[in-house]
C-alpha cells in the first residue's frame, strides 16, 4: 500500500515536471493595467503577466518596491507605455539589473500630442516657465491601441519565436475587434449633438480621445494627477459649468475626486459617472479589459453629454 502510493506520487511529480518543461510561459512584466491586459490578450496561455501598477491605481504617483525590482529581474519581457508616462520605470529597470527585452507599447503611434506645462516658481521674481511635454495617455485612442497591440505582438514574437504563430493569430483577431470598436465609438459620439460634446474630468487624460472622437475635455488638473489647479482655473471652470455649456462632470477611477466635487458644489452641477482613465478596473469591475473600458467610458460620456 505504502509503496503503491509512493509510486503514484512519483508518477504525478514526473508528469508535473514534464508539463512545466514543455510549456513554461514567457514571464512578462507590464508597467500598468492597460498594457498588461493587451499583453494577456495577445499572449494567451503562452505568457504569464504580472502588472506593477494594479487595477484602479495611479501610475503617475506610483512608488516602486523592492518586489517590483525583483519582478523585473526575473522577467523575460517588460512592457511599458513610454512617452514619459512611467516616470519611475527607467531607474527601476536599471537598478533591477534585468536583461529582459523592453517593449515600448506607444512606439510608432501616428501622432504624439504635446502639452504646454505651466510651472510656477515662487521667488523674488515671480515668473512662469512654459515647456512642451508629451501627452502620454495615447491608449485613449483605439487607433493607438491597435499600434500598442502591434508592438506587443512583435515583442512577444521576438522573445518567444516558438509560439510566434499563436501571438500573430491572437493579435490579428484583437486588431479586428479594435477596428470595430473604433467605428462603434465614433458612431456613439455622433449620437450627441456637436454643440453638446464637452465634459469636465479630473486630469488631462483624454487628449487622444478628444482628438480622435471630437469631444472637448476640460480638466482642472494637468497631464499629471499631482498637478494642482489654480484658483483662476477653477473659477473659469465654474463659469463654464454655470453657462450651461458643460454640465457633464466625471470623476476618474484612479485619481482624487475632491476637485470635481468642489466644482460641483460651487456650480450646482451633479457629479456624473466614473471614467476609467489611467487604469482598468479589477476583474469584477466595469472595465476589466481595454475593450470593456472603451465600451463603459463611451456609454458614460454619451449619457453625460446628452445632459449638457
Ligand atoms: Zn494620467
Amino acid at each position: 500500500m505504502k509503496s503503491k502510493l509512493f509510486f503514484i506520487t512519483l508518477v504525478l511529480l514526473f508528469n508535473i515536471g514534464l508539463t512545466a518543461a514543455q510549456a513554461a510561459p514567457l514571464k512578462v512584466v507590464a508597467s500598468f493595467t492597460i498594457v498588461g491586459d493587451l499583453a494577456k490578450q495577445v499572449g494567451g496561455d503562452d505568457v504569464e503577466v504580472k502588472t506593477l501598477v494594479g487595477a484602479d491605481s495611479d501610475a503617475h504617483v506610483f512608488q516602486p518596491t523592492p518586489n517590483d525590482a525583483k519582478a523585473l529581474k526575473e522577467a523575460d519581457v517588460i512592457i511599458i507605455n513610454g512617452l514619459g508616462f512611467e516616470g519611475w520605470i527607467n531607474r527601476l529597470i536599471e537598478s533591477s539589473g534585468t536583461k529582459a527585452a523592453v517593449i515600448v507599447a506607444s512606439n510608432g503611434i501616428e501622432k504624439t500630442l504635446k502639452m504646454e506645462e505651466h510651472e510656477e516658481h515662487a521667488g523674488h521674481h515671480h515668473h512662469k516657465h512654459n515647456h512642451s511635454i508629451n501627452d502620454p495617455h495615447a491608449w485613449q485612442s483605439i487607433q493607438n491601441g491597435r499600434q500598442y497591440v502591434k508592438n506587443i505582438a512583435a515583442g512577444l514574437v521576438a522573445a518567444d519565436a516558438e509560439n510566434a504563430a499563436d501571438y500573430t493569430k491572437r493579435a490579428a483577431a484583437l486588431d479586428s475587434e479594435l477596428a470595430a470598436l473604433d467605428a462603434w465609438t465614433k458612431a456613439q459620439i455622433e449620437t450627441v449633438p456637436a454643440e453638446k460634446r464637452s465634459v469636465i474630468t479630473t486630469h488631462e487624460a483624454f487628449g487622444y480621445f478628444a482628438d480622435a472622437y471630437k469631444v472637448t475635455f476640460l480638466a482642472p488638473n494637468g497631464l499629471n494627477t499631482e498637478d494642482e489647479p489654480s484658483a483662476k482655473e477653477l473659477k473659469a471652470l465654474v463659469k463654464q459649468i454655470k453657462s450651461g455649456k458643460t454640465r457633464a462632470l466625471f470623476i476618474e477611477n484612479m485619481s482624487n475626486a475632491n476637485v470635481i466635487k468642489q466644482l460641483a458644489t460651487e456650480s450646482g452641477a451633479v457629479v456624473g459617472a466614473k471614467l476609467y482613465a489611467d487604469a482598468l478596473s479589477g476583474e469584477n469591475g466595469a472595465a476589466p479589459t481595454y475593450q470593456a473600458m472603451f465600451r463603459y467610458n463611451v456609454t458614460a460620456l454619451v449619457n453625460g453629454m446628452k445632459q449638457n
